[in-house]
């Protein structure tokens, strides 16, 4: 092969790439977002202490553990995983279709519709799209979704905005119906309420639900990301005020979250034993997460006060 021809395939290479970089959605990728976290400041609990990029390590994993089915399985009433390693979907099953919650990244929609299927369910059944933030890790394939089953998208007013921007190769981010704080998002007799819990980002939605499993009935709170970013505005900070004291109110056996590392999923899912204790029944996760969070909240606001005070 001659230099030349190199050179060419090199430039097509190039291109090849520049093209794919202008074809990125416009909204910020996790991953890009991790690489700038700081490694402090550090905040001790459960334990073990935490930094704002070990949190990001703990969420995103690899690129590889993000395209990586795991399970499905079923967590408990008619909640069931159909996501990846280190990102959340979860599909709520009714005799009227289901929901899913959360369609990740749009190269992961596949993944997703081969858990539903492995589970007998058919993918076409998803009537409502659900999202807990606008960020592309958790809803960059609604519009792919929306293309497959026809799906209902309904999307917290306060992310709309966000949300916009979330174009894969372009295409708008389906939106069908916005949903404000304390609506319910009802189908086939299950009913989930949506909070309004911003901050990470400002239409950042918690849902809650009450189902029944073996005669009992158990609330589960599917959280919103607490993650703060790096700088915290008066904006945000004042979002986080009211999310951290709200989720604390919310009635919780079982809380769920958008990224399998809040919720100690992998470890749960090694307890599973045939006929033994549900070990995603777990009123102590319920608060963890949120204390963790609440506690690098302070930290960083602490650390933001001191780098502003003038110098003695
Ligand atoms: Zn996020």
């Amino acid at each position: 092969m001659t230099n030349r021809t190199h050179c060419s395939i090199a430039l097509s290479l190039a291109f090849t790439a520049a093209l794919a970089a202008a074809q990125m959605p416009a909204a910020p990728a996790p991953a890009a977002q991790g690489k700038g976290m700081p490694d402090h400041p550090s905040v001790e609990l459960y334990g073990q202490s935490y930094t704002p990029l070990s949190i990001v390590t703990r969420n995103m994993g690899t690129a590889a553990d993000q395209a990586e089915q795991f399970g499905p399985f079923h967590i408990i009433g008619n909640i069931y995983y159909v996501g990846t390693k280190t990102l959340s979907s979860f599909l709520i099953v009714t005799p009227a279709g289901n929901i899913l919650l959360d369609s990740t990244y749009e190269r992961n929609v596949p993944v997703i519709q081969k858990s539903v299927t492995q589970l007998g369910y058919k993918f076409s059944d998803i009537k409502i799209l659900l999202g807990n933030h606008a960020h592309g890790d958790h809803m960059e394939g609604d519009a792919a979704v929306k293309e497959l089953t026809g799906a209902t998208v309904e999307v917290m007013a306060e992310d709309v905005p966000m949300l916009q921007k979330i174009q894969p190769e372009g295409r708008p981010h389906p939106i069908d119906k916005v949903i404000h704080d304390g609506d319910t998002v009802t189908l086939g007799g299950t009913t989930l309420v949506a909070h309004l819990t911003g901050g990470h980002t400002p239409g950042c939605t918690t849902y809650t639900d009450t189902v029944q499993d073996g005669g009992k009935t158990y609330h589960v709170v599917f959280g919103c990301s607490l993650r703060s970013p790096a700088v915290i505005t008066p904006e945000v900070k004042a979002e986080f005020d009211h999310s951290f004291a709200v989720v604390r109110t919310f009635p919780c056996d079982i809380m769920l979250g958008d990224h399998p590392g809040e919720w100690g999923m992998i470890e749960k899912f090694g307890k599973l034993t045939p006929g033994g204790p549900n070990p995603f029944v777990d009123a102590e996760t319920c608060h963890k997460e949120i204390d963790i969070e609440e506690a690098m909240f302070h930290a960083i606001l602490a650390e933001q006060a001191k780098a502003a005070a003038p110098a003695p």
